[in-house]
């Protein structure tokens, strides 16, 4: 049985005074949810703030993004060494917006990974398709390359020590959901895809499901066999819809 793992992606968004509201409003309104785990992901400048209010508290603290590199000359850059530092249990990597923004590609992102396991925590790897792609048919295609581009780089064995996160780019803050039935698809895709390399964590792991997920559609998706949880963007932004989305997990 996979725990489910809702977690919140602040993305750029938030004030410090914010910041701490919002966080105090999820874990007062948490209390007592053991069923689900819990895990918000704020910007870098509001860790120290999420380390210390979450201390002691069974929600978890994460980062969007981390450096390639351990330390040195990378001006701008954050290592996993420092987010592991400021209580990160989990970091984003290859988010769709880093991948299309900032030119991330498979290779980055595999470093990255590699970076937030040696470093004692654990990334949650985003991986989906474009509009464009799902219409070409293309879905499974771009999945697979995703996934195997990590594989060839970073060995079978390191999926096992990642979460992934299936995210459409399509139902990326558009309102646009997909539906559970066309969730469900690709992951039970990528559980396969993971099995076929033999990797025989495929049963085992959490795969996520993010876009425009939203309280009135949260229990329908989680309750495809293959969706461990979610990575919610827009609706982690308030503390109600936060905590009715892990009421659902
Ligand atoms: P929305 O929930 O705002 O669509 O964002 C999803 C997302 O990108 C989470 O990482």
């Amino acid at each position: 049985m996979r725990q489910p793992l809702i977690a919140g992606n602040w993305k750029m968004n938030n004030t410090r005074a914010g910041a701490e509201s919002l966080i105090q409003g999820v874990i007062e309104g948490s209390t007592g949810m053991t069923k689900t785990e819990i895990a918000v992901c704020v910007p870098f400048v509001f860790l120290e703030l999420g380390q210390r209010l979450l201390s002691g508290t069974p929600i978890r603290l994460g980062a969007q993004n981390v450096s390639t590199e351990a330390s040195g000359a990378y001006t701008g850059e954050i290592s996993a060494a420092m987010l592991r530092e400021f209580g990160c249990r989990y970091v984003i990597c290859g988010h769709s917006e880093r991948r299309q923004y900032y030119g991330e590609t498979d290779a980055v992102v595999a470093k990255k990974l590699a970076m937030v396991v040696s470093s004692g925590m654990t990334p949650i790897l985003c991986v989906g398709e474009t509009l464009e792609q799902r219409e070409q048919g293309v879905t499974e295609t771009v999945i697979a390359r995703q996934i195997d581009a990590i594989i060839e780089a970073n060995g079978i064995d390191s999926i096992g020590q990642i979460e992934i996160a299936y995210e459409p780019v399509w139902a990326i803050g558009t309102g646009k959901t997909a539906t559970p039935e066309q969730a469900q698809e690709v992951h039970a895709f990528i559980r396969r895809r993971i099995a076929a390399h033999g990797g025989a964590i495929a049963e085992k792991m959490r795969i996520l499901y993010g876009g425009s997920v939203k309280p009135s559609n949260a229990a329908d998706l989680l309750a495809m066999p293959d969706i461990d949880g979610g990575l919610i963007g827009g609706a982690s932004l308030v503390a109600e819809e936060f905590l009715a989305i892990c009421r659902a997990g």
